[in-house]
């Protein structure tokens, strides 16, 4: 079936048919119609399957189609994101299938001024997409009243209501009208998310696509053992050898993004980081440069790594493994999104093998290994453009220590 024939406003045909979006994906073929009947909706879909416009694509028509019939003020929808850009990107979803429509969009985030968003609001809006954190904010501070809701949307719902975000949560759902429909949409859920969930929803349909491999079918995953110490020479090598492709590289810690950029740089790489150490308007900048493909390598902590569709990113190299196990499901699949397909490497490090172990547990099974013998391996450290430099580094940091060293000791003596 194509969108063409379904009984959804014309005025978001339209929109779709601009979008370039012919026919449903699985997941939305699934969801929209228990969605427009009015039924809470739990899917489950791989990554880059269109989970968005399988929720956005049914409210949108609803709210649009209540509005011509009865004026009343209020917002209708309240959609929450984990992180200020996946909000920001839904809004943009929202706006785009919307723009024909009655329907207003907007977003709330925190880590800017809250005033011009507090402005925005009085000005009529139908859904608003949010990060938890400011939502309560402007909630507990009177500034956005929540008794007219109609739909609660949780975009990757098993994180919202994992630890970091199940206490906001909770509280604004106080807030809310009992009767309401609730949509919670992601790519993984564990039992106990899965219990809490079905806590919050009433008689749900639940949706599943693909259960069995949790990874996209669209990316090409991999692992490969590479030392702590070396990882810099197989990004450098990665990146090289693949000039023209927006790569998208996840570390650890904020201050490993920072110095992997700097060891990237030293090599002639440009490279941007993101992570929740930086200004918003640093985050914001790095996003629109990453995207319009000015700069090429972007090094991120997990806070880019779920739900954010960048076009184009054909690789993802966990330059570290993640924490969460779950998270290496919702890191590669920032690549091979929609019908694109894509390539993702981790490099795992003799200490890190545990943490591998788990992932595989996760997955169910074992991620293929990209075996590297040692010739290739030194032969990826001669050709850095790092290793002189790191050599007269280190003799240098080396000689500096012991001449450091011989001063304290002759202070001492004195
Ligand atoms: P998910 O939330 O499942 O990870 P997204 O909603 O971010 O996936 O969508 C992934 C990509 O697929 C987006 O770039 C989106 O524009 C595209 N897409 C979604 N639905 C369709 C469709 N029906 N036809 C073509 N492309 C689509
Ligand atoms: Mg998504």
């Amino acid at each position: 079936m194509k969108f063409e024939d379904y009984r959804i406003s014309p005025e978001i045909k339209k929109s779709l048919e601009k979008l370039g979006f012919k026919k449903p994906t699985d997941i939305q073929y699934k969801a929209i119609a228990p969605i427009l009947k009015g039924e809470d909706v739990l899917a489950i879909a791989q990554t880059g399957t269109g989970k968005t416009a399988a929720f956005a694509i049914p409210v949108i028509d609803m709210l649009h189609v209540r509005k011509s019939s009865k004026r009343s003020n209020g917002i209708k929808c309240i959609v929450m994101a984990p992180t200020r850009e996946l909000a920001l990107q839904l809004t943009e979803v929202f706006e785009q299938i919307g723009r024909h429509t009655r329907v207003k969009t907007f977003c709330v985030f925190g880590g800017v001024e809250q005033g011009p968003q507090i402005a925005k609001l009085e000005a009529g809006i139908d859904i608003l997409v949010a990060t938890p954190g400011r939502l309560f904010d402007l909630v507990s501070q009177g500034y956005i009243q929540l008794d007219r809701v109609e739909v609660l949307i949780l975009d990757e719902a098993d994180h919202m209501l994992d630890l970091g975000f199940i206490h906001d949560i909770r509280q604004l759902i106080r807030h809310l009208p009992r009767k309401r429909q609730t949509l919670f949409f992601s790519a993984t859920i564990n039992e106990t998310i899965k219990e809490l969930a079905y806590s919050l929803v009433n008689k749900p349909v639940r949706i599943q696509v693909s259960p069995k491999d949790p990874v996209a079918k669209n990316v090409d995953h991999s692992v490969m053992y590479v030392d702590m110490d070396d990882k810099r020479f197989f990004l450098e090598r990665v990146v090289k050898e693949n000039p023209d492709k927006k790569i998208l590289a996840f570390v650890r810690t904020q201050v490993r993004a920072e110095r992997v950029v700097k060891a990237m740089e030293r090599v002639g790489i440009e490279a941007a980081s993101i992570h929740g150490g930086k200004e918003q308007r640093d985050r914001t900048d790095v996003m629109k440069r990453f995207k319009s493909g000015a700069v090429k390598l972007l090094v991120a902590t997990d806070v880019s790594a779920r739900g954010i569709d960048i076009p184009g990113v054909e690789y993802v190299v966990n330059y570290d493994l993640p924490d969460q196990p779950e998270n290496y499901v919702h890191r590669v699949g920032r690549t091979g999104r929609g019908t694109q397909k894509g390539i993702a490497v981790s490099f795992c490090s003799p200490e890190e093998k545990p943490i591998l172990d788990e992932i595989q547990q996760y997955l169910t099974k074992d991620i293929k290994v990209l075996e590297v013998d040692k010739e290739d391996y030194e032969a990826t450290i001669d050709f850095s453009a790092d290793a002189k430099y790191d050599w007269r580094a280190l003799m240098k940091e080396a000689e500096e220590g012991e001449a450091a060293a011989k001063k304290k000791k002759g202070k001492k003596k004195r």
